[in-house]
């Protein structure tokens, strides 16, 4: 890999190691270009609190922490700013508002909850509902349509267990509007080495027949996985195995900077 734009830091409290090892492990892994995409803050109403993120209060020490390595280690790496956030359209009109004073240079499309995480359930859980497969090709499609994505990570991340023709109808409309849209989709190296329900099969020989285009994503929690030969190897196996071309090193046209 020359580049991995999915790594996370301690600040969502599940992952390990700082910001410096992170950069550390990817000079050694002899990358170009390094990606931090710590789970994004939301700002919700009332009393909830989200345990799997930084909060609001959180991102300008981040944005400061990787501002101050980005001139350190300008001559041996390129560092970009960015946070992996879902697309809950009850808040994004205040998260993006909120964005906006911070030098977040992209946003990578995760959506670990269906509607959102006070009203919907996680889209890791089994489901067979095909209500629930629309939901999120609906919701993850109206994401992508914003122009605020760079790239959809672990697009497969739905849990459908339901009918295969079903899952087929309903991805592969979602993976040509990815494919219009020119919005690269992650194959995720954690769910890989973690045995989740992705990378799924079914989803990349969809998008490998759309025409979709790949970009490998670590999804490093700790440092060291930020580079992993293993899984990299086996993500490029099931991408070669189903015609889907994989991005090394993104464009700068494709960063989507949320404040003007
Ligand atoms: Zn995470
Ligand atoms: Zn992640």
């Amino acid at each position: 890999m020359l580049a991995n734009y999915h790594t996370h830091t301690p600040r969502c409290s599940h992952a390990d190691g700082s910001e410096r090892e992170y950069v550390e492990q990817a000079i050694r892994a002899g990358y170009a270009e390094l990606g931090f995409s710590d789970h994004s803050p939301y700002l919700f109403d009332g009393e909830y609190r989200s345990r799997i993120r930084m909060l609001p209060e959180q991102l300008g020490d981040y944005c400061a922490v990787l501002q101050a390595l980005q001139k350190e280690y300008a001559d041996r790496i390129r560092l970009r700013i960015g946070l992996e956030c879902e697309f809950y359209p009850r808040f994004f009109g205040d998260l993006v508002s909120f964005l906006r004073d911070y030098p977040v240079s992209y946003l990578i499309l995760g959506q670990h909850a269906l509607r959102n995480e006070l009203d919907g359930p996680w889209t890791g859980r089994p489901t067979a509902e095909e209500a629930d497969l629309i939901q999120y090709c609906r919701q993850t499609t109206e994401a992508m349509e914003t122009g605020l994505f760079t790239y959809f990570a672990h697009p497969d991340i739905i849990n459908f267990v339901g009918d295969g023709a079903v899952y087929d109808r309903h991805i592969r409309a979602l993976c040509r509007r990815a494919r219009d849209l020119e919005i690269p989709l992650e194959i995720n190296l954690l769910g890989m080495q973690e045995g989740k329900q992705y990378p799924n099969p079914a989803f990349w020989r969809i998008a490998g027949e759309e025409g979709c285009t790949a970009v490998l994503g670590a999804d490093a929690h700790s440092p060291d996985a930020v580079r992993n030969d293993e899984y990299e190897a086996r993500a490029r196996a099931l991408a070669d195995r189903f015609g889907v071309p994989i991005l090394e090193l993104l464009e700068d046209r494709q960063f989507r900077p949320v404040h003007p």
